[in-house]
């Protein structure tokens, strides 16, 4: 229907990087239709191109970099293309004005901490032609109210706490998000009863490191307090979170998701390796030891729990014997999911100034290795499924097979099954009849 819409007033905008960064997105989308403009898919149409970059990895920067080049064509077509960038990869030190260097065609530059101030940007190089770069070194206060135009009318993210304090030495993530901020519970609240009363039924929590929730603000709350808060919203149908760090995972969590029936037995935590050594190294607090005793405990305590991770490979020092160790703790968990990366070297991080980095042959090799066995524990988790009933939230047709519905069980897995549109946006009870990779087909009862 947007294809009537004025070419003036329509944007593109594309998002790397993490959930975080897509509910930023949803953000700059809100803010962008609040003062008139339409969303387009296409490039060409557009009369603003946003991207929302991140620098977690570099291969997510050689792609903003890939696709700005190639926007020097539409700029040449329409002069009055106006380019944004913004985001994590704005944050790091040098990047704008290499950017701009590069790119000059770039009209505004901004970065995670002065989003809230896009729409004045943008209405400044419109009125008076000047070319935008500014970011701010540290995070502001939280900025409340921001509007947000959700990708999907039935499940929303909701970001509760911002920035991180753990300094893992791999990690850009807290230079380019600044420290721990919670947001107040009463703010929460509203946002997610306002999204119920909008018919969402499933909230996802964000937050770097959920489980410090709470810490700095007045009101004396701890994120298990927030849980059991959410839990008692009418209407609200299912609640999930990440991320969660094994250091910081409190047993009172647990007890959260077994006593309340909304939270869905579900927890992502990241392992990132399976060595004691590499552990030490990644500054990430806590053992092998350690987090399969957490994971014990969470699969003695919620039956049929499903448990997804991140996982480097070729940390600088990681030896054949350190990444056998990660593969027997792939094995001995069997992940539900598992997010499989890189060691990527970040600037300004210390495990990018460690001796012994690994060649990138070995690390492929490896990643290669992992992705293996990961899949094998998929597998497996997923023909546990066969011929149980589910309860499938339906959140439409199968992108891949259009004669399907397509929704997701409590604990995350995809299932695909016969039946109308009547369904969707409707929670249903779906047996599974078979296990495949990545997703379980089933039917109706
Ligand atoms: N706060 C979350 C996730 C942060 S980034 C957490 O602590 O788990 C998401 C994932 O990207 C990380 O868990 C890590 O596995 C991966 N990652 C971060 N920096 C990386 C780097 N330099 N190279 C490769 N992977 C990285
Ligand atoms: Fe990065 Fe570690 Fe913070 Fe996660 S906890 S964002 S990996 S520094």
């Amino acid at each position: 229907m947007e294809s009537n819409q004025n070419t003036d007033l329509k944007y593109y905008i594309e998002t790397w990087g993490c959930q975080m960064n897509e509910e930023d997105s949803e953000k700059l989308s809100g803010m962008l239709k609040r003062i008139g403009y339409y969303r387009t898919e296409s490039k060409e149409e557009a009369s603003i191109i946003l991207f929302n970059t991140c620098c977690v990895r570099e291969n997510a920067e050689n792609k903003v970099f890939g696709n700005l080049g190639a926007l020097k064509k539409l700029k040449e077509k329409n002069k009055n293309l106006i380019i944004g960038i913004c985001g994590c990869m704005m944050q790091q030190k040098g990047m704008a004005d290499k950017i701009l260097k590069k790119f000059p065609y770039v009209n505004i530059i901004f970065g995670t901490h002065n989003s809230y101030k896009f729409p004045e940007y943008l209405n400044r190089v419109r009125s008076e032609g000047v070319q935008i770069k500014e970011i701010f070194d540290k995070e502001t206060e939280i900025i409340e109210g921001i509007p947000v135009d959700r990708e999907s009318s039935l499940k929303a993210f909701v970001t509760i706490m911002y920035g991180c304090n753990n300094f893992c030495t791999y990690c850009v993530v807290p230079y380019v998000r600044g420290r721990e901020r919670s947001r107040k519970s009463e703010d929460i609240i509203n946002e997610i009863k306002e999204l119920v009363s909008k018919g969402y039924k499933e909230i996802t929590l964000l937050g770097q490191n959920v489980n410090s929730y709470g810490k700095g603000l007045e009101e004396n709350i701890k994120f298990s307090d927030l849980l059991r808060m959410i839990n008692e919203i009418k209407g609200l149908e299912r609640v999930r979170f990440m991320t969660s760090h094994p250091k910081d995972l409190d047993f009172d969590v647990v007890e959260a998701i077994k006593d309340c029936d909304k939270l869905c037995e579900q927890i992502h935590l990241p392992v990132q390796s399976g060595s004691n050594k590499v552990l030490k190294e990644m500054n990430r607090h806590y053992d092998r030891e350690q987090y399969l005793d957490i994971i014990k405990k969470i699969k003695s305590e919620i039956p049929d729990v499903a448990i997804s991770t991140d996982i480097i490979v070729g940390f600088p020092g990681e030896t054949d014997e350190d990444f056998n160790e990660t593969l027997s703790l792939v094995k001995e968990v069997g992940y539900d999911s598992a997010f499989t990366f890189i060691y990527s070297r970040r600037n300004h991080t210390p495990a990018d100034k460690m001796e012994n980095q690994i060649p990138d042959d070995v690390k492929h090799e490896r990643f290669n290795k992992l992705v293996e066995a990961v899949n094998v524990g998929v597998i497996n988790a997923n023909k546990k499924y066969e011929n149980k009933v589910v309860e499938v939230l339906v959140e439409g047709f199968s992108k891949n097979d259009s004669t399907k519905l397509s929704g997701r069980t409590r604990t995350g897995k995809l299932v695909n099954f016969i039946g109308d549109e009547s369904f969707v946006g409707k929670l249903v009870n779906v047996k599974v009849l078979r296990a495949q990779p990545f997703s379980l087909i089933g039917e109706i009862i």
